[in-house]
């Protein structure tokens, strides 16, 4: 069986306080060799360096585009100091820009983004983007750095994606590609995303894929689901879902492990 690395999951959820250690094992089990774990303030970002570091995975530490609003002053070197606390960390983020919700004032939230990307580039860490609604205001604070990284559960037009790939980065592809509503306008683009610039994610507890079935009680996304997104990308590509799985870990590697 070939192994997959879950290239972002929010273990730092409460919907995992209960019983992470078995989500951890599920996932395992499941071929899922690693994980990163995605910090989305400070708080959590502390916590996911702990998990890495107790469940030997992967994590990022970085105030997401909701959380902005609360990013102390000292968010540049708060962040620069947990980048080199633990070598399990691997990039900045979760950082960008979100105008769908709109939970931090569009100013401090491209300013927000703005520092982390700043520290990435003088770190030499890639960063792990966020960005819904919002392409066209954050290509401009991209080009202002030369950063490596993933725009994570990427959802946007051809432009965006065009942008985001002649720019270098990676796309993170989760469930949503599993929808059969929402996830239309992505299904047709996967077309345009090359292997070699391809990563899978679960975003769980979040995205639930909708091809499951039964589909689990819980509404909760695991981990251990992250094989139904390689098995639609490969169905979409008309290609193995082993093909995707070998070329999505070595795509991490290439990305995070250094
Ligand atoms: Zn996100």
């Amino acid at each position: 069986m070939s192994t997959m690395i879950d290239a972002g999951v929010n273990l730092t959820s409460s919907q995992f306080s209960a019983d992470l250690p078995s989500v951890i094992a599920r996932a395992k089990s499941a071929g899922v060799s690693s994980m990163l774990a995605i910090g989305c303030d400070l708080q959590s970002s502390k916590e996911s360096i702990e998990l890495a570091e107790k469940h030997q995975l992967f994590c990022s530490v970085g105030v997401h585009p909701h959380d902005a609003r609360h990013a102390p002053d000292s968010l540049y070197d708060d962040l620069s100091a947990l980048l080199t606390s633990s070598n399990h960390v691997v990039a900045v983020g979760e950082c960008g820009l979100d105008f769908n919700r709109d939970f931090s004032p569009r100013p401090i939230q491209q300013s927000v983004c703005l520092t982390q990307l700043h520290l990435a580039q003088a770190a030499n860490f890639p960063v792990y983007l966020h960005e819904r609604e919002a392409h066209s205001a954050l290509m401009p604070l991209l080009n202002e750095v030369k950063v490596e990284g993933i725009l994570h559960c990427f959802t946007g037009d051809k432009t965006a994606l065009k942008n985001y790939l002649d720019y270098g980065l990676m796309i993170g592809i989760t469930g949503w590609i599993c929808d059969e509503r929402r996830g239309q306008d992505l299904q047709q683009l996967l077309q345009y995303i090359p292997l070699d610039r391809l990563l899978i994610e679960t975003d769980a507890p979040y995205l639930l894929p909708r091809t499951i079935t039964p589909k689990p009680k819980s509404r909760r996304n695991e981990p251990m689901f992250l094989s139904y997104v390689a098995d639609q990308i490969a169905h979409l590509k008309q290609c193995s879902a082993q093909t995707i799985m070998q070329a999505t870990t070595q795509n991490f590697k290439q990305l995070f492990v250094r």
